[in-house]
Protein backbone atom coordinates (compact mmCIF):
# COMPACT_ATOMS: atom_id res chain seq x y z
CA UNK A 1 0.00 0.00 0.00
CA UNK A 2 1.03 3.72 -0.66
CA UNK A 3 3.21 5.21 2.30
CA UNK A 4 0.79 8.33 4.08
CA UNK A 5 2.85 10.62 3.36
CA UNK A 6 2.89 10.57 -0.72
CA UNK A 7 -1.02 10.73 -0.34
CA UNK A 8 -0.83 14.27 0.06
CA UNK A 9 -1.94 16.88 -2.52
CA UNK A 10 0.78 18.38 -3.41
CA UNK A 11 -0.86 22.01 -4.84
CA UNK A 12 -3.28 22.29 -1.72
CA UNK A 13 -1.20 24.21 1.21
CA UNK A 14 -3.96 23.63 3.86
CA UNK A 15 -3.79 20.12 3.10
CA UNK A 16 -1.83 17.57 5.45
CA UNK A 17 -2.46 14.11 6.73
CA UNK A 18 -3.31 14.97 10.33
CA UNK A 19 -0.49 12.96 11.88
CA UNK A 20 -1.18 9.59 9.51
CA UNK A 21 2.33 7.70 10.36
CA UNK A 22 2.32 4.06 9.22
CA UNK A 23 0.41 2.45 6.66
CA UNK A 24 -2.44 1.00 8.37
CA UNK A 25 -3.24 4.09 10.40
CA UNK A 26 -4.83 5.05 6.36
CA UNK A 27 -8.15 5.04 6.99
CA UNK A 28 -10.25 3.69 4.18
CA UNK A 29 -14.02 5.59 3.52
CA UNK A 30 -16.72 4.95 1.69
CA UNK A 31 -19.03 7.83 0.53
CA UNK A 32 -22.23 6.70 -0.85
CA UNK A 33 -24.06 10.45 -2.25
CA UNK A 34 -27.93 10.62 -3.12
CA UNK A 35 -28.61 10.57 -7.06
CA UNK A 36 -29.57 14.69 -7.30
CA UNK A 37 -27.12 17.10 -7.99
CA UNK A 38 -28.16 18.92 -4.85
CA UNK A 39 -27.42 16.23 -1.93
CA UNK A 40 -24.30 14.30 -5.04
CA UNK A 41 -22.21 17.70 -5.30
CA UNK A 42 -21.59 18.03 -1.36
CA UNK A 43 -21.58 14.68 -0.69
CA UNK A 44 -18.48 14.00 -3.49
CA UNK A 45 -16.72 17.59 -2.11
CA UNK A 46 -16.65 16.37 1.11
CA UNK A 47 -15.30 12.87 -0.25
CA UNK A 48 -12.62 14.89 -1.96
CA UNK A 49 -11.85 17.06 1.39
CA UNK A 50 -11.21 14.27 3.21
CA UNK A 51 -9.19 12.54 0.35
CA UNK A 52 -7.43 15.60 0.61
CA UNK A 53 -6.50 15.21 4.24
CA UNK A 54 -4.88 11.64 3.94
CA UNK A 55 -8.31 9.49 4.16
CA UNK A 56 -8.63 6.64 1.11
CA UNK A 57 -11.69 7.54 -0.48
CA UNK A 58 -14.12 5.03 -2.77
CA UNK A 59 -17.53 7.04 -3.86
CA UNK A 60 -20.22 4.53 -4.65
CA UNK A 61 -22.50 5.83 -7.65
CA UNK A 62 -23.89 4.91 -10.87
CA UNK A 63 -22.31 5.89 -14.26
CA UNK A 64 -24.48 8.77 -15.57
CA UNK A 65 -24.00 10.18 -11.66
CA UNK A 66 -20.18 9.59 -11.95
CA UNK A 67 -20.31 11.40 -15.25
CA UNK A 68 -21.39 14.90 -13.22
CA UNK A 69 -18.12 14.52 -10.93
CA UNK A 70 -15.38 12.19 -12.43
CA UNK A 71 -13.16 14.81 -13.88
CA UNK A 72 -12.98 16.14 -10.47
CA UNK A 73 -12.05 12.68 -9.17
CA UNK A 74 -9.40 12.43 -11.82
CA UNK A 75 -8.19 15.71 -11.21
CA UNK A 76 -7.78 15.06 -7.55
CA UNK A 77 -6.35 11.67 -8.33
CA UNK A 78 -3.71 12.92 -10.40
CA UNK A 79 -2.33 15.54 -7.47
CA UNK A 80 -2.18 12.65 -5.08
CA UNK A 81 -5.30 12.30 -3.49
CA UNK A 82 -6.19 8.76 -2.80
CA UNK A 83 -9.74 8.58 -4.37
CA UNK A 84 -11.70 6.94 -6.99
CA UNK A 85 -14.84 5.94 -8.01
CA UNK A 86 -16.50 2.97 -7.74
CA UNK A 87 -19.53 2.54 -10.40
CA UNK A 88 -22.88 0.18 -10.22
CA UNK A 89 -25.09 -0.04 -13.18
CA UNK A 90 -28.22 1.52 -12.60
CA UNK A 91 -30.94 -1.07 -12.89
CA UNK A 92 -32.85 -1.62 -16.24
CA UNK A 93 -36.88 -0.42 -15.11
CA UNK A 94 -39.02 -1.14 -17.52
CA UNK A 95 -40.22 2.20 -19.72
CA UNK A 96 -37.17 4.47 -17.99
CA UNK A 97 -34.65 5.08 -21.00
CA UNK A 98 -30.97 4.26 -20.26
CA UNK A 99 -28.74 6.53 -18.16
CA UNK A 100 -31.88 8.76 -16.95
CA UNK A 101 -30.46 8.07 -13.33
CA UNK A 102 -30.43 11.43 -11.92
CA UNK A 103 -33.35 13.47 -10.54
CA UNK A 104 -33.13 17.21 -11.36
CA UNK A 105 -34.78 19.95 -13.00
CA UNK A 106 -34.93 17.86 -16.08
CA UNK A 107 -36.09 14.68 -15.03
CA UNK A 108 -39.91 13.94 -16.39
CA UNK A 109 -42.35 13.74 -13.59
CA UNK A 110 -43.51 10.74 -14.52
CA UNK A 111 -39.86 9.19 -14.56
CA UNK A 112 -39.24 10.13 -10.29
CA UNK A 113 -40.81 7.26 -9.34
CA UNK A 114 -38.96 5.08 -11.57
CA UNK A 115 -35.71 5.72 -10.67
CA UNK A 116 -36.74 5.33 -6.74
CA UNK A 117 -37.58 1.94 -7.65
CA UNK A 118 -34.54 1.78 -9.37
CA UNK A 119 -32.84 2.74 -6.55
CA UNK A 120 -34.31 0.04 -4.39
CA UNK A 121 -32.92 -2.48 -6.35
CA UNK A 122 -29.33 -0.87 -6.18
CA UNK A 123 -29.96 -0.96 -2.24
CA UNK A 124 -28.93 -4.22 -2.25
CA UNK A 125 -25.71 -3.90 -4.68
CA UNK A 126 -24.60 -0.40 -2.06
CA UNK A 127 -25.43 -3.00 0.87
CA UNK A 128 -22.80 -5.64 -0.95
CA UNK A 129 -20.33 -3.11 -1.98
CA UNK A 130 -19.88 -1.90 2.17
CA UNK A 131 -19.78 -5.94 2.54
CA UNK A 132 -16.93 -6.37 0.02
CA UNK A 133 -14.93 -3.14 0.35
CA UNK A 134 -14.34 -3.49 4.21
CA UNK A 135 -14.73 0.30 4.67
CA UNK A 136 -13.09 1.82 8.26
CA UNK A 137 -16.27 4.19 8.32
CA UNK A 138 -18.70 5.10 5.90
CA UNK A 139 -20.55 8.27 5.28
CA UNK A 140 -23.74 8.37 3.23
CA UNK A 141 -26.41 10.34 2.61
CA UNK A 142 -29.30 11.49 4.75
CA UNK A 143 -31.70 9.32 3.18
CA UNK A 144 -29.86 6.03 2.91
CA UNK A 145 -31.40 5.24 6.14
CA UNK A 146 -30.94 1.50 6.04
CA UNK A 147 -26.60 2.15 5.48
CA UNK A 148 -27.11 2.15 9.49
CA UNK A 149 -27.78 -1.03 9.49
CA UNK A 150 -25.26 -1.97 7.24
CA UNK A 151 -22.72 -0.14 9.52
CA UNK A 152 -24.13 -2.15 12.36
CA UNK A 153 -23.40 -5.55 11.03
CA UNK A 154 -19.79 -4.19 10.15
CA UNK A 155 -18.71 -2.83 13.46
CA UNK A 156 -18.26 0.36 11.55
CA UNK A 157 -19.11 4.02 12.10
CA UNK A 158 -21.81 5.21 10.03
CA UNK A 159 -21.40 9.37 9.42
CA UNK A 160 -25.00 10.49 8.12
CA UNK A 161 -24.65 13.85 5.39
CA UNK A 162 -27.62 15.98 6.24
CA UNK A 163 -28.49 18.34 3.88
CA UNK A 164 -29.52 21.31 4.86
CA UNK A 165 -29.05 24.00 7.79
CA UNK A 166 -28.48 23.28 11.20
CA UNK A 167 -30.91 25.67 11.59
CA UNK A 168 -33.67 24.05 9.38
CA UNK A 169 -33.32 21.01 11.26
CA UNK A 170 -33.42 22.70 14.76
CA UNK A 171 -37.20 24.47 13.17
CA UNK A 172 -38.18 21.05 12.17
CA UNK A 173 -37.73 19.99 15.60
CA UNK A 174 -39.65 22.46 17.30
CA UNK A 175 -42.59 22.15 14.96
CA UNK A 176 -42.06 18.23 15.49
CA UNK A 177 -42.15 18.73 19.39
CA UNK A 178 -44.58 21.61 19.67
CA UNK A 179 -47.00 21.49 16.94
CA UNK A 180 -47.67 25.53 16.64
CA UNK A 181 -48.58 25.72 13.48
CA UNK A 182 -51.67 22.98 14.84
CA UNK A 183 -52.61 26.13 16.99
CA UNK A 184 -53.55 28.73 14.53
CA UNK A 185 -56.77 29.10 12.66
CA UNK A 186 -55.69 29.21 8.89
CA UNK A 187 -52.88 28.45 6.63
CA UNK A 188 -51.55 32.44 7.14
CA UNK A 189 -51.51 33.37 10.71
CA UNK A 190 -48.16 33.36 12.17
CA UNK A 191 -47.39 31.88 15.00
CA UNK A 192 -43.73 31.37 16.50
CA UNK A 193 -41.72 28.16 16.37
CA UNK A 194 -41.17 27.83 20.50
CA UNK A 195 -37.80 26.84 22.38
CA UNK A 196 -35.77 27.86 19.27
CA UNK A 197 -32.57 30.44 20.38
CA UNK A 198 -34.02 33.08 18.21
CA UNK A 199 -37.91 34.18 17.94
CA UNK A 200 -38.73 32.90 14.68
CA UNK A 201 -42.44 33.47 12.72
CA UNK A 202 -43.38 31.85 9.88
CA UNK A 203 -46.69 30.78 8.47
CA UNK A 204 -48.28 27.33 7.98
CA UNK A 205 -48.33 27.96 4.24
CA UNK A 206 -44.44 28.23 4.50
CA UNK A 207 -43.92 24.83 5.86
CA UNK A 208 -43.19 21.52 3.88
CA UNK A 209 -45.93 19.82 3.27
CA UNK A 210 -45.71 16.73 5.97
CA UNK A 211 -46.76 19.82 8.44
CA UNK A 212 -50.34 20.28 6.55
CA UNK A 213 -50.60 16.62 5.79
CA UNK A 214 -49.66 14.58 8.98
CA UNK A 215 -50.18 11.00 6.68
CA UNK A 216 -48.05 12.24 3.92
CA UNK A 217 -44.86 9.89 2.92
CA UNK A 218 -42.36 11.94 3.68
CA UNK A 219 -43.69 12.57 7.00
CA UNK A 220 -42.47 8.63 7.44
CA UNK A 221 -39.02 9.69 5.36
CA UNK A 222 -38.28 12.30 7.55
CA UNK A 223 -39.09 10.72 10.95
CA UNK A 224 -37.04 7.53 9.56
CA UNK A 225 -34.13 9.89 9.22
CA UNK A 226 -34.23 11.25 12.01
CA UNK A 227 -34.29 8.01 13.71
CA UNK A 228 -31.19 6.81 11.73
CA UNK A 229 -29.66 10.23 12.63
CA UNK A 230 -29.68 9.54 16.09
CA UNK A 231 -28.10 5.64 15.43
CA UNK A 232 -25.54 6.82 13.76
CA UNK A 233 -21.79 7.84 14.85
CA UNK A 234 -22.46 11.23 14.14
CA UNK A 235 -23.81 13.80 11.28
CA UNK A 236 -21.62 15.76 8.84
CA UNK A 237 -22.55 19.06 8.24
CA UNK A 238 -21.33 21.26 4.98
CA UNK A 239 -21.81 24.08 7.83
CA UNK A 240 -19.34 26.30 9.54
CA UNK A 241 -19.60 27.41 13.31
CA UNK A 242 -19.26 31.23 12.70
CA UNK A 243 -22.38 30.48 10.50
CA UNK A 244 -25.15 29.20 12.37
CA UNK A 245 -22.83 28.18 15.53
CA UNK A 246 -25.95 28.53 18.51
CA UNK A 247 -27.89 25.75 16.11
CA UNK A 248 -25.30 23.74 16.01
CA UNK A 249 -25.85 23.03 19.39
CA UNK A 250 -29.03 23.34 19.68
CA UNK A 251 -29.36 20.17 17.11
CA UNK A 252 -26.56 18.52 19.33
CA UNK A 253 -28.89 18.81 22.67
CA UNK A 254 -32.01 18.03 20.73
CA UNK A 255 -30.51 14.92 19.00
CA UNK A 256 -28.25 13.62 21.37
CA UNK A 257 -25.30 13.05 18.56
CA UNK A 258 -22.33 14.43 17.47
CA UNK A 259 -21.64 16.33 14.55
CA UNK A 260 -19.02 17.87 12.49
CA UNK A 261 -18.48 20.55 10.13
CA UNK A 262 -16.72 20.93 7.51
CA UNK A 263 -17.85 24.02 5.49
CA UNK A 264 -17.65 25.53 3.60
CA UNK A 265 -16.92 23.04 1.01
CA UNK A 266 -16.72 24.79 -2.27
CA UNK A 267 -13.88 26.56 -2.08
CA UNK A 268 -12.05 24.20 0.12
CA UNK A 269 -11.72 21.75 -2.70
CA UNK A 270 -12.25 23.92 -5.75
CA UNK A 271 -9.17 26.08 -5.75
CA UNK A 272 -8.93 26.64 -9.37
CA UNK A 273 -10.50 27.87 -12.23
CA UNK A 274 -10.47 24.30 -14.41
CA UNK A 275 -11.77 22.78 -10.35
CA UNK A 276 -14.94 25.44 -10.56
CA UNK A 277 -15.56 25.40 -13.92
CA UNK A 278 -15.82 21.59 -13.90
CA UNK A 279 -18.03 21.34 -11.01
CA UNK A 280 -21.45 19.78 -10.92
CA UNK A 281 -22.29 18.84 -14.09
CA UNK A 282 -21.82 16.76 -17.35
CA UNK A 283 -19.98 18.13 -20.59
CA UNK A 284 -22.97 18.23 -22.22
CA UNK A 285 -24.77 20.46 -19.98
CA UNK A 286 -22.37 23.11 -20.31
CA UNK A 287 -24.05 26.86 -22.15
CA UNK A 288 -23.16 25.83 -25.56
CA UNK A 289 -25.18 28.96 -27.32
CA UNK A 290 -22.12 31.63 -26.81
CA UNK A 291 -19.56 29.40 -25.59
CA UNK A 292 -18.11 29.58 -22.79
CA UNK A 293 -16.60 32.71 -22.28
CA UNK A 294 -19.35 35.10 -23.41
CA UNK A 295 -20.93 35.57 -19.60
CA UNK A 296 -17.29 36.06 -18.03
CA UNK A 297 -16.79 39.06 -21.24
CA UNK A 298 -19.99 40.43 -20.04
CA UNK A 299 -18.91 40.25 -16.26
CA UNK A 300 -15.65 41.95 -16.72
CA UNK A 301 -17.25 44.23 -18.69
CA UNK A 302 -19.03 45.75 -15.48
CA UNK A 303 -18.75 47.54 -12.53
CA UNK A 304 -17.75 46.22 -8.95
CA UNK A 305 -20.66 44.84 -7.12
CA UNK A 306 -23.08 46.23 -9.57
CA UNK A 307 -25.00 42.82 -10.83
CA UNK A 308 -27.52 40.74 -9.43
CA UNK A 309 -27.18 36.77 -10.16
CA UNK A 310 -30.15 35.25 -10.23
CA UNK A 311 -30.32 31.23 -10.01
CA UNK A 312 -32.95 29.02 -8.77
CA UNK A 313 -30.78 25.91 -8.28
CA UNK A 314 -30.84 22.50 -9.96
CA UNK A 315 -34.30 21.39 -9.31
CA UNK A 316 -36.84 24.10 -9.93
CA UNK A 317 -39.06 24.41 -12.87
CA UNK A 318 -41.38 28.02 -12.90
CA UNK A 319 -44.24 28.01 -15.10
CA UNK A 320 -43.95 30.92 -17.92
CA UNK A 321 -45.77 33.36 -15.95
CA UNK A 322 -43.48 33.34 -13.50
CA UNK A 323 -41.25 33.61 -15.75
CA UNK A 324 -42.39 36.88 -17.50
CA UNK A 325 -43.17 37.96 -13.94
CA UNK A 326 -39.18 37.91 -13.17
CA UNK A 327 -38.11 38.97 -16.35
CA UNK A 328 -40.05 42.71 -15.92
CA UNK A 329 -38.73 42.60 -12.62
CA UNK A 330 -35.22 42.28 -13.43
CA UNK A 331 -35.53 44.50 -16.55
CA UNK A 332 -37.66 46.95 -14.82
CA UNK A 333 -35.14 46.98 -11.63
CA UNK A 334 -32.57 49.02 -13.73
CA UNK A 335 -29.46 47.31 -12.66
CA UNK A 336 -27.73 45.03 -14.61
CA UNK A 337 -28.19 41.09 -14.10
CA UNK A 338 -26.98 37.41 -15.11
CA UNK A 339 -29.71 34.83 -15.19
CA UNK A 340 -29.86 31.44 -15.39
CA UNK A 341 -32.54 29.99 -17.11
CA UNK A 342 -33.74 26.41 -17.50
CA UNK A 343 -34.79 24.69 -20.59
CA UNK A 344 -37.87 25.82 -21.80
CA UNK A 345 -39.93 23.80 -23.28
CA UNK A 346 -43.26 25.64 -23.68
CA UNK A 347 -44.03 27.65 -27.23
CA UNK A 348 -45.19 31.30 -25.92
CA UNK A 349 -42.49 31.00 -22.82
CA UNK A 350 -40.14 30.05 -25.18
CA UNK A 351 -40.73 33.23 -27.24
CA UNK A 352 -40.67 35.53 -24.41
CA UNK A 353 -38.28 34.65 -23.10
CA UNK A 354 -35.66 34.58 -26.25
CA UNK A 355 -37.36 37.67 -27.47
CA UNK A 356 -36.49 39.52 -23.58
CA UNK A 357 -33.13 37.91 -24.39
CA UNK A 358 -32.34 39.69 -27.15
CA UNK A 359 -33.25 42.86 -25.65
CA UNK A 360 -31.12 42.60 -22.97
CA UNK A 361 -28.37 41.90 -24.92
CA UNK A 362 -28.93 45.02 -27.35
CA UNK A 363 -29.23 47.13 -24.16
CA UNK A 364 -26.02 45.43 -22.71
CA UNK A 365 -28.04 45.19 -19.38
CA UNK A 366 -28.58 41.38 -18.89
CA UNK A 367 -27.20 38.16 -19.85
CA UNK A 368 -28.89 34.83 -20.17
CA UNK A 369 -27.36 31.48 -18.94
CA UNK A 370 -29.17 29.04 -20.15
CA UNK A 371 -29.03 24.89 -18.48
CA UNK A 372 -26.00 24.79 -16.33
CA UNK A 373 -24.15 27.89 -15.27
CA UNK A 374 -20.54 27.65 -13.45
CA UNK A 375 -21.52 28.95 -10.15
CA UNK A 376 -18.78 29.05 -8.19
CA UNK A 377 -17.06 31.00 -10.48
CA UNK A 378 -20.03 34.02 -11.27
CA UNK A 379 -20.22 34.35 -7.42
CA UNK A 380 -16.59 35.26 -7.05
CA UNK A 381 -16.45 37.88 -10.25
CA UNK A 382 -15.77 41.27 -8.30
CA UNK A 383 -18.39 42.12 -10.66
CA UNK A 384 -21.28 40.30 -9.05
CA UNK A 385 -22.93 42.10 -6.19
CA UNK A 386 -26.33 39.98 -4.96
CA UNK A 387 -27.63 37.30 -5.52
CA UNK A 388 -31.30 36.23 -6.11
CA UNK A 389 -31.75 32.52 -4.64
CA UNK A 390 -34.19 30.04 -3.56
CA UNK A 391 -32.32 29.57 -0.63
CA UNK A 392 -30.98 26.25 -1.43
CA UNK A 393 -28.30 25.25 1.16
CA UNK A 394 -25.27 25.09 -1.26
CA UNK A 395 -25.89 28.55 -3.13
CA UNK A 396 -26.59 29.87 0.26
CA UNK A 397 -23.14 28.94 1.61
CA UNK A 398 -21.50 29.90 -1.79
CA UNK A 399 -22.83 32.83 -1.64
CA UNK A 400 -22.30 33.88 1.85
CA UNK A 401 -18.43 32.13 1.31
CA UNK A 402 -18.35 34.92 -1.69
CA UNK A 403 -19.39 37.95 0.57
CA UNK A 404 -22.77 38.55 -1.36
CA UNK A 405 -26.06 39.63 0.04
CA UNK A 406 -29.14 37.67 -1.12
CA UNK A 407 -32.93 38.21 -2.47
CA UNK A 408 -34.76 35.30 -0.75
CA UNK A 409 -37.18 33.56 -2.53
CA UNK A 410 -37.52 30.04 -1.42
CA UNK A 411 -39.69 27.48 -2.65
CA UNK A 412 -39.49 23.85 -1.58
CA UNK A 413 -37.79 21.27 0.67
CA UNK A 414 -36.24 23.02 3.91
CA UNK A 415 -35.68 26.34 2.01
CA UNK A 416 -38.58 28.67 3.96
CA UNK A 417 -36.26 28.09 7.21
CA UNK A 418 -33.26 28.87 5.66
CA UNK A 419 -34.39 32.25 4.39
CA UNK A 420 -35.38 32.99 8.38
CA UNK A 421 -31.90 32.06 9.21
CA UNK A 422 -30.52 34.25 6.26
CA UNK A 423 -33.25 37.23 7.08
CA UNK A 424 -34.24 37.17 10.74
CA UNK A 425 -30.75 35.70 12.68
CA UNK A 426 -27.93 36.79 10.19
CA UNK A 427 -29.52 39.62 8.79
CA UNK A 428 -28.00 38.94 5.34
CA UNK A 429 -31.40 38.68 2.96
CA UNK A 430 -33.91 40.68 2.10
CA UNK A 431 -37.07 38.60 1.08
CA UNK A 432 -39.29 38.53 -1.60
CA UNK A 433 -42.15 37.40 0.26
CA UNK A 434 -42.83 34.26 -0.71
CA UNK A 435 -45.44 32.55 0.99
CA UNK A 436 -46.46 29.24 0.13
CA UNK A 437 -44.20 26.08 -0.12
CA UNK A 438 -44.67 23.55 -3.09
CA UNK A 439 -42.66 20.40 -4.10
CA UNK A 440 -39.99 20.32 -5.92
CA UNK A 441 -41.59 18.77 -8.99
CA UNK A 442 -44.42 20.77 -8.94
CA UNK A 443 -44.84 24.24 -10.53
CA UNK A 444 -47.31 25.60 -7.46
CA UNK A 445 -49.91 27.80 -7.52
CA UNK A 446 -48.17 31.10 -6.48
CA UNK A 447 -46.59 33.57 -8.53
CA UNK A 448 -44.71 36.19 -7.00
CA UNK A 449 -45.39 39.93 -8.67
CA UNK A 450 -42.80 41.69 -10.31
CA UNK A 451 -43.55 44.33 -8.15
CA UNK A 452 -42.89 42.43 -5.15
CA UNK A 453 -39.20 41.10 -6.61
CA UNK A 454 -38.56 44.31 -7.40
CA UNK A 455 -39.04 46.13 -4.23
CA UNK A 456 -36.97 43.29 -3.01
CA UNK A 457 -34.05 43.74 -5.84
CA UNK A 458 -34.33 47.79 -4.80
CA UNK A 459 -33.73 47.50 -1.14
CA UNK A 460 -31.14 45.45 -1.28
CA UNK A 461 -29.39 47.23 -4.25
CA UNK A 462 -30.16 50.83 -3.99
CA UNK A 463 -26.76 51.65 -1.69
CA UNK A 464 -28.77 52.79 0.95
CA UNK A 465 -28.27 52.42 4.82
CA UNK A 466 -29.79 49.41 5.21
CA UNK A 467 -28.43 48.10 2.35
CA UNK A 468 -24.83 49.15 3.30
CA UNK A 469 -25.46 47.35 6.19
CA UNK A 470 -27.02 44.12 4.68
CA UNK A 471 -23.88 44.02 2.32
CA UNK A 472 -21.33 44.91 5.30
CA UNK A 473 -22.60 41.98 7.88
CA UNK A 474 -22.56 39.57 4.66
CA UNK A 475 -18.61 40.45 4.09
CA UNK A 476 -17.92 39.68 7.63
CA UNK A 477 -19.27 36.65 7.13
CA UNK A 478 -17.55 35.65 4.56
CA UNK A 479 -14.30 36.82 6.00
CA UNK A 480 -15.46 34.37 8.99
CA UNK A 481 -15.93 31.65 6.21
CA UNK A 482 -12.38 32.03 4.74
CA UNK A 483 -10.59 31.57 7.91
CA UNK A 484 -13.32 28.76 8.80
CA UNK A 485 -11.04 26.26 6.31
CA UNK A 486 -7.71 27.82 7.11
CA UNK A 487 -5.30 26.08 9.09
CA UNK A 488 -6.71 26.50 13.03
CA UNK A 489 -10.13 27.44 11.30
CA UNK A 490 -13.61 26.28 13.09
CA UNK A 491 -14.19 23.66 10.16
CA UNK A 492 -10.55 22.48 9.68
CA UNK A 493 -10.39 21.70 13.58
CA UNK A 494 -13.58 19.99 13.10
CA UNK A 495 -12.77 18.05 10.22
CA UNK A 496 -8.83 17.01 11.98
CA UNK A 497 -10.90 15.76 15.20
CA UNK A 498 -13.18 13.75 13.24
CA UNK A 499 -10.50 12.26 11.15
CA UNK A 500 -8.40 11.59 14.58
CA UNK A 501 -11.50 10.09 16.22
CA UNK A 502 -12.12 7.81 13.11
CA UNK A 503 -8.77 6.69 13.03
CA UNK A 504 -8.78 6.03 17.14
CA UNK A 505 -11.78 3.66 16.58
CA UNK A 506 -9.84 1.62 13.92
CA UNK A 507 -6.83 1.23 16.11
CA UNK A 508 -9.13 0.26 19.07
CA UNK A 509 -10.12 -2.36 16.47
CA UNK A 510 -7.76 -3.41 15.70
CA UNK A 511 -6.18 -3.68 19.30
CA UNK A 512 -9.28 -5.71 20.06
CA UNK A 513 -8.67 -8.18 17.29
CA UNK A 514 -5.21 -8.92 18.29
CA UNK A 515 -6.37 -9.55 21.87
CA UNK A 516 -9.02 -11.94 20.71
CA UNK A 517 -7.75 -15.69 21.67
CA UNK A 518 -7.03 -17.58 18.33
CA UNK A 519 -10.12 -20.26 18.09
N1 LIG B 1 -25.38 24.96 -9.55
C1 LIG B 1 -24.48 25.37 -10.52
N2 LIG B 1 -24.98 25.85 -11.67
C2 LIG B 1 -26.32 25.97 -11.91
C3 LIG B 1 -27.21 25.58 -10.91
C4 LIG B 1 -26.71 25.09 -9.73
O1 LIG B 1 -23.26 25.27 -10.34
O2 LIG B 1 -26.69 26.43 -12.98
C5 LIG B 1 -24.84 24.39 -8.31
C6 LIG B 1 -24.75 25.39 -7.20
O3 LIG B 1 -23.47 25.99 -7.18
C7 LIG B 1 -25.03 24.55 -5.98
C8 LIG B 1 -25.94 23.45 -6.47
O4 LIG B 1 -25.74 23.39 -7.86
O5 LIG B 1 -23.84 23.97 -5.50
C9 LIG B 1 -27.41 23.73 -6.20
O6 LIG B 1 -27.67 23.46 -4.89
P1 LIG B 1 -28.71 24.31 -4.03
O7 LIG B 1 -28.71 23.72 -2.66
O8 LIG B 1 -28.40 25.74 -4.12
O9 LIG B 1 -30.09 24.11 -4.74
P2 LIG B 1 -30.88 22.78 -5.20
O10 LIG B 1 -30.30 22.40 -6.50
O11 LIG B 1 -30.65 21.76 -4.12
O12 LIG B 1 -32.30 23.20 -5.29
Amino acid sequence: MTPAKTILHPRITIMESFGVEGESEILKAIFLPLITPSHLVPVVEIARIFAMHGVDVTIITTPANAAIFQSSIDRDSSRGSSIRTHTIKFPQIPGLPEGMESINASTPKDMTSKIVEGMSILELQFRQAFRDMKPDFIVTDMFYVWSVEVAAELDIPRLIYMGGTYFAHCAMDSLERFEPHNKVGSDDESFLLPGLPHEIEMIRSQLPIRFRNPNHQYEYLMKAVKESAKKSYGSVFKSFREFEGVYEEHYKKIMGTKSWNVGPISSWVNQDASDKAGRGHAKEEEEEEKGKEGWLAWLDSKKEDSVLYVCFGSMNNFPSTQLVEIAHALEDSGHDFLWVVRKVDEGEAKGFVEEFEKRVQASNKGYLIWGWAPQLLILEHPAVGAVVTHCGMNTVIESVDAGLPLVTWPLFAEQFFNEKLLVDVLKIGVPIGAKKWREWNGLGDEIVKREDIGKAIALLMSGGEESLEIRKRAKAMSVAAKKAIQVGGSSYNSLKELIEELRSLKLQKVNRKMEEPLA
